[in-house]
């Protein structure tokens, strides 16, 4: 494989597949990460009637199991990887307050949103160090920076604030070698961001894709398209 490598999670819809296709349309080879088999084959299928060069990776962000077979299979295929995109997560809070989100809830929003991004992180890091110009990009949200924060979708929120100290951390680790920021992609319709949202899926990834491939990132920063973020 002469191109570059960029593995995307959650990149069966939404921003996740909107930056797979930029991505690739900048020369990469895409792993288009996704915990669903069939959605995960149509989003490459969809990928490459653009000319994209794609496949996809099984990979469900809450399941150790499947983040370390995931991690197997690209060290085996390819033995490096240029680009990692932490995108998936969940938003559960479902218009409830810090005092009634569930238990169960705010455990299954970490599951995903932190420990998931954090468990590939640790999984691909190994293949990271291998590129000679290697990336993560952990998909926050401006929700999590504790500077604005207020009552609203306590668990998602607190996530994304968790994320971003999980991006300070590995940051350290990169030493400058590894490029890791946070992202927030603006608010987007999607499944997600919902039918009200004001920017396209193209608008929200275009921010992961310049991540991915501007020359001599900076690390440890909380960025949107517009600069850096106050975290
Ligand atoms: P979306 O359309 O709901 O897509 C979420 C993606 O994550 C889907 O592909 C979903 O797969 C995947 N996913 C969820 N749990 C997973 C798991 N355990 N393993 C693997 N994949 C999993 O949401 P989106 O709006 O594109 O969000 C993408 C990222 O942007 C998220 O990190 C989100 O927090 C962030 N963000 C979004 C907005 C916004 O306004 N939309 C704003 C700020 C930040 P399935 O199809 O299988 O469920």
């Amino acid at each position: 494989m002469n191109r570059k490598i960029a593995l995307i999670t959650g990149a069966n819809k939404g921003i996740g597949l909107a930056a797979a296709g930029q991505i690739a349309a900048a020369g990469f080879h895409v792993l288009v990460g996704a915990r669903d088999a069939h959605k995960g084959e149509a989003a490459v299928a969809q990928l490459k009637e653009s000319g994209a060069s794609a496949e996809y990776l099984e990979i469900d962000v809450s399941d150790a199991t499947s983040i370390e077979r995931a991690g197997k299979v690209v060290a085996e295929k390819f033995g490096v990887l240029d680009v990692l995109v932490n995108n998936a997560a969940v938003a559960l809070d479902d218009g409830r307050g810090v005092l009634e989100v569930s238990l169960e809830d705010f455990r299954a929003t970490f599951e995903t949103n932190v420990f998931g991004p954090l468990l590939v992180s640790r999984a691909f890091w190994p293949l990271l160090q291998k590129s000679d110009s290697p990336r993560l990009i952990n998909v926050s949200s401006g929700v999590g920076a504790l500077q604005n924060m207020s009552a609203g979708m306590p668990s998602y929120a607190s996530s994304k604030t968790a994320l971003n100290a999980i991006t300070k951390k590995l940051a350290g680790e990169g030493k400058g070698k590894i490029a890791v920021n946070s992202i927030c992609p603006g608010w987007v319709k999607t499944d997600m961001g919902g039918e009200g949202a004001s920017r396209t899926t193209d608008q929200g990834a275009s921010i992961i894709t310049k991540l991915a491939t501007q020359e001599n990132p900076s690390s440890g920063k909380f960025v949107n398209e517009d600069g850096e973020l106050q975290w």
